[in-house]
């Protein structure tokens, strides 16, 4: 059986057949993805169909509310909510506020979510700064007073599992975020982060994208040991393959001492932008290339651009593919990171 086809694009430089290539993986339990971006039907549709070919059979997606209704009839049993704010009305005063709060009790009572998401990405900072409402401006903080206010309701409300983002990829911190003094080190992120883990100690929090330091195992062995009710999520599959693909032993290591605290998620992004002619090879690429990352000893090209390389350094072609280099994780580790791990997180919100 053939494993390439003819046509090449940015998540297959490799002219790989992804379909071809889903059965070869030998782990065949179920899998839960903790960690999408599903917007619409239409996306839905060619999302599941990808999903079903790598053993997906469970997502968890970051879906605005209104998008979220329109999917709940038809997938509400394989896709589940997690709240967040309808990123889609940005421009829309009270987005991030008011009406953010409305969506936090709506996605509970009427989408059955036990999930929500605080994003406190450094961008986050020019982000509120564009919005029309002055009360934005510090809407994206972990530690704003409007974000207190909306985990406090959603406690109240019995969320006890809390999804946040506040790292980014060291190369980001190296060029879009250099100037430190308006946007910290990424150190500094994680300050309001740990006040938060202290203040809500009953509830789950993930830390999306390898707590976002998958650069630096040993700081986050560190972080995690501090933090008990502290989880993270595999997501954002070009930065874990390229820097995780720098010390896969590391990696697996990190798993292993830390049994059901690593969620499988994959940060793939399906909405209408995204289903084009590509889609299909954009959410297989992702699901091939973390599946392949986790279980296989594969040592070889990334099919998928990463354009970092070019951004850290301008002598790389822009089209450039990092390594990924596989952590052949045991088949225990894969049951928790696969399903065990996340099944609990749910079941307790
Ligand atoms: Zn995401």
């Amino acid at each position: 059986m053939s494993t390439t086809t003819a046509t090449a694009n940015p998540a297959n430089m490799l002219g790989l057949d992804y379909r071809a290539l889903a059965q070869g993986f030998s782990y065949r339990k179920p899998i839960l993805d903790a960690h999408t971006h599903v917007g619409t039907p239409r996306a839905a549709k060619l999302y599941c169909e990808v999903a079903d070919l790598y053993g997906i059979t469970q997502t968890w997606t970051m879906t605005g509310l209104d998008s979220a209704r329109r999917l709940f009839p038809d997938y509400g049993h394989r896709i589940h909510f997690i709240c967040v704010p309808d990123y889609l009305k940005r421009d829309t005063a009270g987005t991030f506020t008011t009406q953010w709060l409305r969506d936090i009790e709506h996605f509970r009572n009427d989408l059955g979510s036990r999930i929500i998401k605080f994003w406190a990405a450094p961008r986050g900072r020019d982000f509120a700064e564009m919005s029309p409402d002055p009360a934005d401006a510090d809407a994206m903080r972990l530690d704003s007073p409007i974000r207190k206010q909306g985990m406090k309701l959603a406690y109240d409300l019995g969320y006890r599992t809390f999804m946040t983002h506040v790292g980014d990829p060291d190369t980001w911190f190296q060029t879009a975020y250099a100037d430190a003094a308006r946007y910290g080190t990424k150190a500094d992120q994680f300050k309001p982060l740990e006040a938060a883990l202290e203040q809500y100690r009953d509830v789950t929090w993930i830390g999306a994208h390898m707590g976002g330091w998958p650069e630096d195992l040993d700081w986050l062995q560190a972080f995690m040991d501090r933090h008990p009710n502290y989880v993270v999520d595999t997501s954002a599959c070009k930065w874990q393959v390229r820097e995780l693909s720098k010390h896969p032993q590391r990696f697996r290591a990190f798993c292993e001492a830390n049994p059901g605290r690593v969620l499988f998620g994959s940060d793939i992004v399906a909405d209408e932008r995204m289903n084009n002619s590509i889609g299909f090879d954009l959410f297989a690429s992702r699901y091939w290339a973390l599946r392949t990352l986790l279980e296989t000893a594969y040592d070889g090209p990334s099919p998928i651009v990463d354009p970092d390389l070019h951004k850290i350094d301008p002598s790389v072609p822009a089209d450039s593919t990092a390594q990924l280099r596989g952590a052949k994780l045991s088949n225990d580790t894969l049951v928790q990171m696969y399903g065990q791990a996340a099944q609990r997180v749910f079941e307790a919100g």
